[in-house]
């Protein structure tokens, strides 16, 4: 990696300027790619465009704020399944939270495999040091430190992009992953900073670009918590919520985490927090009309918390050290606007935080967003060719979001330069599929998470099988590195040779009921394999019985066990699938109560009752109803009619 400096207009930055880019500059700075942003969707594209071969450059403020991780120093909160998928196709963000993991958890541990997902609270300075580590050992790819100012054309052909020095850049494709920045807005009671996030400043040339060239930009906010001094923190007096024993690694390739570990705290809010947050709501940026940009539902501030849900007994709060060697503190759960004073205020009235220091008081952000239905599913713009978007500017919150999108963006920014043909990933392939389906075709009107809940394949596509899912089109594609490909080779044979062992061993009901196995007395002989498929019968077990199945390692087990026990309710799934696609025109009877409807959330049946379509077609369009709501609407329909209730 080759890292040239320029000056830039970032506020508190030294100005630097490299004789090293003065050279490149007086000749030609041209590369195929070239990526704005160094946040987490600009490094997986820049990463990914270079795997591919293209001569690729990351212009970005500063090298040293690559990877900076805006808010919750976490990665994968209900989302671990997208990060599955980065790694499944040799993206950076598995890797690097194994690397920075301070405390990892498998999320539904106790639900089925389908929404188990990993989690991992990170070192906020050992994620940017991994990040920027492996951004500087990616080939083909160069680090450009500076401000893109605007996008250039050449009879109306985008061919690069203007520093705000005026440097140019020439390129052939630009994935644009500029977060928060664009036209940036922070609040904080009354006062209003212009900032891209805490301490950098706005982008507001490439909003303008944007712009002429017809984007209809929109608003969109989002908040982050005061950071407090953890040495000001009663640690005795909160409930400690400790990792998993064993660090489950989000990437395929991480053998084991090798970053200590170490346990958060627990504490509420109170009622006289609740009395303070509601007597004051008048000064908080958001309730006093300050701001218009739309707010994450499900990332909800404090402000938010209490006058959508009320005291009920406190809300939680985790309070998450950011670091090993760091004081610092994230009160995960009370995002605020809030004036200084009354953060403080507030903040004291909460178990443990008497005498908290705040450090950084909380604020919430506004800023440009571009329609995301603008797209193709290759994440280029429809309106102008060669120019890709990605992350926090489509309208999504959330590094995972944002890594994902990055990927897909730059693969085939990579891709057009290369005159190849586009890579996308439908719903049934993968989360990725879903969301950047989601976002093309139905757009967003607040910042968009992603949530298990939103696919409609989700037994197929879970967390532990990523890799089957996606590494094999990597490999075909050419942006999985030897290393993976080998190691996914060998991975896919144990399982396959597992598989073999576990159907050449077999029992019939009655040798089954002699060892202890709770199976059928039906006469049939079973394989060990069909046996794993029983929920009531584990690996654990059949090893009792078959000791010889003890020599198979354990993630191979593992791997195997869940393949075999969804076996059978994958089968039924493609059926509603069908179903599903067949029933378009099914009528919802009047008056339907989605109340009781067992499964949809509570915002899927708020919109249902709202709009109350009269077809199945119908629901299918309301922003909102996921296609997973609708195959549980289907099936409830078709129960009612069934029975004649309808
Ligand atoms: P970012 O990570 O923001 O990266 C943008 C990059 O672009 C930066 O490196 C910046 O330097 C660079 N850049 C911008 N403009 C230019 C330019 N003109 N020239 C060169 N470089 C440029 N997510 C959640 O899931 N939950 C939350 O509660 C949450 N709260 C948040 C609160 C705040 C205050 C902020 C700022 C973010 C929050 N996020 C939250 C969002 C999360 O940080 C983003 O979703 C994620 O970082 C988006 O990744 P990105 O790559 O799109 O952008």
């Amino acid at each position: 990696m080759r890292l040239f400096r320029v000056p830039t207009r970032v506020n508190y930055l030294p100005l630097v300027r490299i004789n090293e880019f003065q050279k490149m500059k007086s000749s030609s700075m041209y590369f195929d790619v070239v990526v704005i942003g160094g946040g987490h969707a600009g490094c997986e594209a820049a990463a990914a465009s270079a795997r591919l071969g293209a001569p690729t450059a990351l212009v970005t403020h500063r090298f040293d704020t690559i990877g900076v991780m805006s808010c919750n120093p976490a990665i994968g909160l209900g989302k671990g399944h997208l990060v599955r998928e980065i790694d499944a196709l040799d993206g950076l963000m598995g890797r690097v939270t194994d690397k920075a993991g301070i405390q990892f958890r498998m999320l539904n541990r106790r639900k089925g495999p389908a929404v188990r997902g990993p989690r991992a609270q990170a070192d906020r300075t050992l994620y940017r040091q991994a990040m920027q580590a492996e951004i500087a050992a990616v080939d083909n790819l160069d680090v450009v430190e500076g401000e893109a100012d605007r996008l250039r054309f050449s009879n109306g052909v985008l061919c690069g992009l203007v520093l705000s020095d005026g440097h140019e850049i020439s390129c052939r494709a630009i994935v644009l992953t500029s977060g928060t920045f664009l036209r940036g807005l922070i609040h904080i009671g009354e006062r209003k900073i212009p900032a891209g996030r805490q301490g950098e400043g706005p982008s507001t040339g490439l909003s303008i670009s944007l712009e002429e060239i017809g984007f209809k930009l929109g608003r969109l906010k989002t908040g982050t918590p005061a950071r407090l001094d953890g040495r000001s923190i009663d640690w005795e007096r909160l409930d400690v919520q400790p990792g998993d024993d064993e660090p489950v690694p989000f990437s395929t390739l991480t053998k084991t985490i090798e970053t200590p570990q170490i346990p958060c705290h627990i504490t509420r809010t109170t009622s006289e927090t609740h009395k303070i947050v509601r007597d004051n709501l008048s000064l908080s940026a958001m309730y006093s009309g300050e701001i218009k940009g739309q707010g994450p539902r499900y990332c909800p501030s404090i402000e938010d918390k209490i006058v959508r849900f009320g005291d009920r007994e406190g809300h939680q709060i985790f309070l998450e050290p950011e670091g090993l060697n760091d004081h610092t503190v994230y009160p995960n759960g009370i995002s605020t606007s809030l004036p200084e004073d009354i953060q403080q205020a507030f903040l004291k009235t909460i178990p443990g935080l008497e005498n908290v220091r705040v450090i950084q008081p909380g604020y919430a952000i506004e800023y440009d967003h571009v329609d995301p239905r603008e797209l193709r599913t290759t994440l280029e713009a429809k309106r102008c060719s060669g120019l890709f978007l990605a992350g926090q500017i489509n309208g999504t919150t959330g590094y995972e979001e944002a890594g994902a999108q990055g990927l897909i963006a730059g693969l085939n920014a990579a891709l057009k330069t290369q005159s190849r043909q586009p890579f996308t990933i439908d719903r049934s392939q993968a989360y990725i599929g879903v969301m950047i389906d989601d976002l093309v075709t139905r757009g967003i009107s607040e910042p968009y998470r992603m949530f298990t809940s939103r696919a409609e394949y989700r037994l197929s596509l879970r967390a532990d099988n990523a890799d089957q899912r996606l590494t094999p089109l990597g490999i075909s594609l050419g942006c999985v590195s030897e290393y993976r490909r080998k190691a996914y080779q060998c991975k896919l044979e144990k399982i396959s040779a597992a598989r073999e062992t576990l159907k050449r061993l077999t029992v019939t009901p009655a040798e089954a009921q002699k060892k202890g196995l709770p199976v059928n007395q039906d006469g049939i002989r079973r394989s060990a394999f069909d046996l794993l498929s029983y929920p009531d019968l584990s690996f654990k077990q059949l090893v009792k019985v078959w000791p010889q199945l003890g020599d198979i390692d354990l993630p191979i087990a593992e791997q195997v066990e869940t393949d075999a026990l969804y076996a059978v309710y994958l089968h039924r799934q493609a059926q509603d699938i069908e179903a599903l696609k067949r029933d378009e025109a099914l009528e919802i009877p009047d008056g339907f109560d989605y109340e009781t409807l067992a499964g949809l959330s509570n915002e899927v049946k708020q919109k249902l009752d709202v709009v109350r379509p009269s077809t199945l077609g119908q629901a299918s369009r309301i922003d909102g109803v996921t296609p997973a709501a609708l195959v549980l609407l289907l099936s409830h329909i078709r129960r009612q009619v069934r029975s004649g209730a309808a």
